[in-house]
């Protein structure tokens, strides 16, 4: 009888030996075959995974901390906004302050077209031309660009007909080839005012004004003069 539950047991014992190692295999074999994670997951702990993980962390909203490369990206469009509006501003300015002057200034000539310019070589000239010539009709009215005194109005050898007028800041107009004077040395002329005729008198190979402009005796461009002084030109 004993030998029989001894054997019985040791079946039982087999039994549950069987399944104890059975079960477990099984169990493991369903659960890991559903549950086996997709490739994408084992790539969770890639570098670019990281990387983004702790670059969130950076900017989190908590800390308000904005990542270093947005922060200067955001300062250099501030500062290039600001300096554009700076720009347009010093430019809104300029604009005004050669509106304001360009009343006290004018063209020499009205009708005219650019000819010889101030620098220019020529076989006329023993040096560099001294001025900026005003091609215009013969008999065209030169105006003073500027007031001032008349310092000179007659004869000046290769200038022919020539009329020089004194202004502020130690300026001076020349105004050549004239045919006609309309002023006396010593008078007072306002700007724009009329102080001769276009002519072709002196060293000339055509009509036209030669206009100079000298500072402390120095012939300047009278171009660039007037355009300084907000005059199109
Ligand atoms: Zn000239």
């Amino acid at each position: 009888m004993s030998q029989q539950i001894k054997f019985l047991n040791r079946k039982v014992v087999r039994k549950v030996i069987a399944l104890g190692v059975a079960l477990p295999v099984a169990a493991f074999l369903v659960v890991s075959s559903a549950s086996t994670p997709p490739s994408s997951v084992a790539l969770d702990i890639s570098p670019t995974a990281t990387s983004s993980i702790s670059r969130s962390l950076v900017a989190h909203p908590v800390t308000g901390a904005i990542p270093f490369t947005g922060n200067l990206k955001a300062k250099k469009r501030l500062a290039k906004i600001a300096a554009a509006k700076a720009k347009k501003i010093a430019a809104a300015r300029e604009r005004a302050r050669l509106e304001k002057i360009s009343r006290n200034f004018t063209r020499p000539v009205l009708n005219y077209r650019l000819s010889a310019s101030f620098g220019a070589k020529s076989r006329l000239w023993a040096n560099r031309h001294t001025g900026q010539d005003f091609a215009s009709p013969f008999g065209s009215r030169v105006r003073a660009s500027e007031r001032g005194v008349v310092v000179f109005a007659g004869w000046d050898g290769p200038y022919g007909r020539k009329i020089a007028i004194s202004h502020p800041n130690g300026v001076q107009t020349w105004y050549g080839h004239l045919s006609r004077i309309s002023v006396k040395v010593g008078q007072r002329v306002k700007v724009g005012q009329r102080i001769g005729l276009v002519g072709a008198t002196g060293n000339v190979t055509g009509t036209h004004l030669h206009f100079e402009v000298r500072k402390y005796g120095v012939p300047v461009n009278p171009v660039k003069w007037l355009r300084s002084m907000g005059i199109r030109v």
